[in-house]
């Protein structure tokens, strides 16, 4: 076989279009063979996910057949699959997008050992975030803790140019494919398809409402931000395409796309996240119950808006970001529970879910993370009053609630005793030594 060949191995930047490491190999190399790895030490952490990747894995296989190339499916460890590979098809280099979690960095690791020890170039690429990981830092520090003065630097990154998808993506002869498992069940019947295509398309739908975002982003009701985010976390499209149609670096919208820049660079310094109080001296006396985690769970706490939120994320596999702050922080601030097992449902739930986001926001609200009043609590009452005005998505999630008109759905325990014993519906979990406000 003559001329030179590459192996690019996707992880989670599961697209064509812009993406660094694949445009970068197939202007370099005569063959450029995709390669994906299932490893079984990650398939069943969420039955969601697990459907949304293969869904992803599919379009990109068929994505890739259009332009006279194929996704190489393999399954095992991602790393000696990577270099076995190589050497079947007399590879020279392999190339992947940068990662920051700790799996990732350690997989980064090991193959940089291998690659080594079989005379293979590895080479690293940008695609996973709008700025990378440590291109930008504060004076005598390797990563910002605090958002405000990271967004006001990262507004001001040069970025790099967005890269067209590779027109022709040639295969060596007589690659061994491999087949797709045939497609595994999820459990949240309304998730969204997983896939480049249907992640363009959404973007392109929602970029119109990009104007009205600032009203709309807390509207729970209204549900209309731009669902993006599982298909942020499997790479179907690029932040940086994201961040570019969105254009004004300031804008609220691309801000929320920096709050994901900012939890992977805090991540790729403290690789603990979902394990560890960020926070030197965190304060972290958590109370543990079954029990009240359990209701937490399963979305029976007792208070609407907690119920609502946990069942949005059994049914679509995603939450809105309001409910996420008012059930994460009802769990840790309320009921006084740990973060970390709050963390693992969301983990387990969500399409999304991601070591950064997830650990990074939660322990934003659990006052051991990168929040500058660590101490603040939302009362859920409130919240609701102000982010589910007329009790519409309490009302949508919890339909023991339907007949129950208005704001009142909020707080079911003030109704009046004849309703309240028509409604199927539990009183608020008590809380130990506590006397929450909303029940005065
Ligand atoms: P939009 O409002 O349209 O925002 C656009 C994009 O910006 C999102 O797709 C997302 O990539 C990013 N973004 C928005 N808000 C945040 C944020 N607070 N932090 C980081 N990035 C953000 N997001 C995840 O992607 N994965 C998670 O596992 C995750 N876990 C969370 C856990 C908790 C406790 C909380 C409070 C938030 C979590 N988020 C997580 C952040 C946020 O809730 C979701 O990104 C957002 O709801 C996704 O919906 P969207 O795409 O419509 O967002």
């Amino acid at each position: 076989m003559s001329g030179r060949t590459a192996v690019v191995l996707f992880t989670r930047d599961l697209r064509l279009h812009d993406h660094p490491a694949l445009a970068t190999s197939c202007a370099a190399f005569d063959r450029v063979v995709p390669l994906y790895v299932l490893d079984p030490a990650l398939a069943e952490k969420s039955p969601n996910r697990t459907r949304f990747l293969h869904q992803c894995l599919a379009e990109l296989r068929d994505a890739l057949r259009e332009r006279g190339g194929d996704l190489v499916i393999r399954r095992g460890d991602p790393v000696a699959e990577t270099i076995r590979l190589a050497g079947e098809v007399g590879a020279e280099a392999v190339a992947l997008s940068a990662d920051v979690s700790r799996y990732a960095a350690r997989r980064e690791r090991r193959l940089r050992e291998e690659c080594e020890r079989h005379r293979l170039h590895l080479k690293l690429f940008p695609g996973l975030t709008v700025v990378e990981p440590g291109a930008v830092r504060p004076t005598g520090g390797d990563h910002y803790r605090v958002f405000s003065p990271y967004f006001r630097v990262w507004q001001g990154v040069d970025r790099r140019a967005e890269l067209a998808a590779p027109k022709r993506v040639e295969l060596p002869a007589g690659v061994q494919v491999g087949r797709l498992p045939a497609l595994p069940k999820g459990e949240s019947p309304d998730a969204a398809p997983g896939g480049e295509s249907h992640a363009r398309r959404r973007l392109k739908q929602w970029l119109p409402t990009l104007a009205r975002y600032d009203d709309i982003h807390d509207d729970m009701a209204g549900d209309e931000t731009s669902r993006l985010s599982p298909y942020l976390r499997f790479g179907c499209v690029s932040p940086l395409a994201v961040a570019e149609r969105a254009g004004d670096r300031s804008h609220p919208f691309v801000r929320q796309l920096c709050w994901r820049d900012f939890y992977y660079q805090v991540t790729a310094a403290f690789p603990e996240i979902s394990t560890k109080a960020y926070r030197r001296g965190a304060s972290e006396d958590w109370r543990y119950d079954d029990e009240a985690m359990a209701a937490w769970t399963e979305g029976r706490t007792g208070m609407p808006i907690v119920d609502a939120g946990m069942r949005q994320m059994q049914a679509e596999g995603w939450m809105h970001n309001r409910a996420r702050l008012i059930t994460a922080g009802y769990l840790t601030k309320v009921l006084g529970l740990d973060w970390r097992p709050g963390v693992a449902v969301f983990a387990h739930w969500l399409l999304d879910g991601d070591v950064a986001n997830n650990s990074g926001n939660w322990q934003w609200v659990a006052g051991t993370g990168n929040d500058s009043r660590p101490y603040r609590s939302l009362n859920p009452v409130r919240q609701a009053e102000r982010y589910d005005p007329a009790g519409d998505y309490v009302r949508r999630w919890v339909p023991e609630l339907a007949s129950v008109a208005g704001k009142a759905v909020h707080q079911p325990w003030r109704l009046p005793p004849e309703e309240r014993r028509t409604l199927d519906y539990p009183a608020p979990l008590e809380v130990p030594g506590a006397d929450p406000v909303w029940m005065r």
